[in-house]
């Protein structure tokens, strides 16, 4: 059978499983009290860690980069698109990451295809942590290179997996984006240098959060260009806006220039928004006490899960899975957290393993200890339900 039946029977198929996903209209920006369907829903799910994708000086700094610049770039960066502020942005970034150069992408996922593909021909050998995200995978498919994936964060395991073995690269998260715990890298890094391969370290989710004024994972875990000579980032997350960014040597950033094809064959992001961004990268660096009211929140929530009897996986970051096993109990804990007006996404597989379907719950800067306080006494009331339906 197919077209169109066999689509409908695939569908099916999904809904059956509790692993039919379905989007929401919002009716306003993202922020903590967002409008859904008529209704407003305390959200526990966005990455807009920060707090700064409805920051008044962001917004207005777009509005002023649409006015100076127009809206869109008009075409690639290596044709005619790469204007005055998106280097000046590429500049910001070098300074942030104390990085020889920065290289403007469009989105994170284009990033990680273009910088693996660029540095890895057929047949070369990538490592791969077992929960990286899909875009470095999907790097790797590109690449057409040869792809070994290593346990969960286990330098250990990969040290023996690679048996002195040389390889071209090793790709993990910083922050691994569905757990919210840390990569090894120190071991990583040694790990690479020994096996010659180029480290990449993806931060969309450390950036903004971890390390003095936000420098991320890298800051945070104390290592350097030399020890993880690729950083990637995203923009669309801390820093509130859109779009991603690699970071590192000249000669790293000259090569993606002219081998990456997500960076050379798409339309560079429109100035605009690259204007955006050099407001809310001011405002990440400067207000330390985002960070420290991040922090305190994440303890708070912590704190309030444990006492209710329920289990957090081992994050210090605003990542704070709540593992609930079956998809079907994951929609049964978010659809009765719904009904007390409380927004938390349920992450099924394939985004996750079988068997480890959860609630990701996201803290931001821009929630307040009521609203964490709020959340705690909802998942008192969800998780009796979600529980009994477990059992039944
Ligand atoms: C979100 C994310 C990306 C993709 O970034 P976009 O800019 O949203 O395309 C890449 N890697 C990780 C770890 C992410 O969480």
């Amino acid at each position: 059978m197919s077209g169109p039946a066999e689509l409908h029977d695939e569908l099916e198929r999904l809904r059956a499983g509790d692993r039919y996903r379905r989007r929401r209209v919002l009716d306003g920006p993202q922020q903590p009290e967002t409008r859904i369907a008529g209704r407003t829903l305390l959200s526990f799910s966005s990455n807009d860690y920060l707090g700064l994708a409805n920051h008044p000086d962001v917004v207005e700094a777009l509005r002023a980069g649409a006015a100076r610049w127009g809206v869109g770039s008009g075409s690639a960066h290596l044709v005619c698109g790469h204007s005055r502020v998106h280097q000046a942005l590429e500049e910001d970034l070098a300074d942030f990451t104390g990085r020889a150069r920065a290289l403007l992408f469009s989105t994170g996922y284009m990033a990680n295809l273009g910088v693996i593909s660029a540095l890895t021909g057929r047949g070369e050998r990538l490592w791969q942590d077992r929960l990286n995200h899909a875009s470095l995978l999907d790097g790797a498919r590109l690449s057409r290179g040869i792809l070994r994936r290593y346990p969960h964060a286990d330098a250990a395991a990969l040290a023996s997996l690679l048996d002195g073995q040389a390889a071209r690269l090793i790709a993990t998260d910083g922050v691994f984006s569905m757990d919210g715990d840390l990569a090894p890298l120190p071991a990583l890094a040694r790990i690479a240098r020994d096996a010659g391969a180029w480290l990449l370290v993806d931060d969309a989710h450390g950036l903004g959060v971890l390390g003095r004024a936000g420098r991320g994972t890298l800051d945070h875990c104390n290592l350097d260009v030399a020890q993880v000579p690729i950083l990637m980032g995203t923009l669309g997350k801390a820093f509130g806006t859109f779009g991603a960014f690699v970071a590192g040597s000249d000669d790293l950033i000259e090569t993606l220039i002219q081998h990456a094809r997500s960076y050379i064959y798409t339309t560079a992001l429109p100035p605009a928004v690259a204007a955006a961004t050099r407001v809310s990268l001011a405002l990440a660096r400067r207000e330390d006490w985002r960070r420290a009211h991040l922090q305190s929140l994440i303890a708070r929530l912590r704190a309030g899960v444990s006492q209710l009897g329920l289990t957090l996986g081992e994050s210090s970051t605003p990542i704070q899975p709540l593992i609930l096993g079956s998809s079907r109990t994951a929609v049964a804990m978010a659809e009765a957290l719904e009904r007390e007006g409380i927004l938390v996404t349920p992450i099924r597989p394939p985004t996750v393993p079988v068997g480890t379907a959860r609630l990701r719950i996201s803290l931001t800067a821009a929630h307040t200890e009521a609203m964490v306080d709020r959340l705690l006494a909802a998942l008192e009331s969800a998780s009796a339900l979600a529980i009994g339906s477990r059992s039944a």
